[in-house]
């Protein structure tokens, strides 16, 4: 399972406690991340993650290419709804390029435990 992790400043908490409720099916996946939030990710766990820019600095975009080639199978992209964010039109074009792929983007936690609880069994 190639799965891509990025969660935006208000959501941080949650992706970090979302992981560590999934630690054993993450540790089992290749994990890419936008930056900040790969960081967070292995202070907090030791994941190893590949790594993306940060996202306003381009991290969703470089996810999405690796997406639209067929290296992702599914996405938990967690964002906040409730501040503006400079790379909005970056982040449409990630989710815009889960649709055209039809790769599963979860952008809320609710939605992130069903695919990972999901994945888990699997
Ligand atoms: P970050 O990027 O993980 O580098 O904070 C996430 C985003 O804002 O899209």
């Amino acid at each position: 399972m190639r799965l891509a992790l990025i969660a935006h400043d208000g959501r941080k908490d949650a992706m970090i406690a979302l992981a560590a409720e999934f630690l054993p099916l993450l540790q089992r996946c290749t994990l890419m991340a936008t930056g900040t939030t790969g960081t967070r990710l292995t202070q907090a766990h030791g994941l190893i993650v590949e790594r993306m820019l940060s996202g306003p600095l381009g991290g969703d975009l470089q996810i999405g290419a690796r997406l639209a080639v067929g290296e992702l199978d599914g996405v938990i992209f967690l964002r906040d709804p409730m501040t503006p964010q400079p790379h909005e039109p970056d982040i449409n074009a990630l989710v815009r390029a889960c649709d055209v792929h039809d790769v599963p983007c979860a952008t809320n936690v609710s939605t992130a435990r069903l695919l990972l609880q999901r994945w888990s069994a699997a």
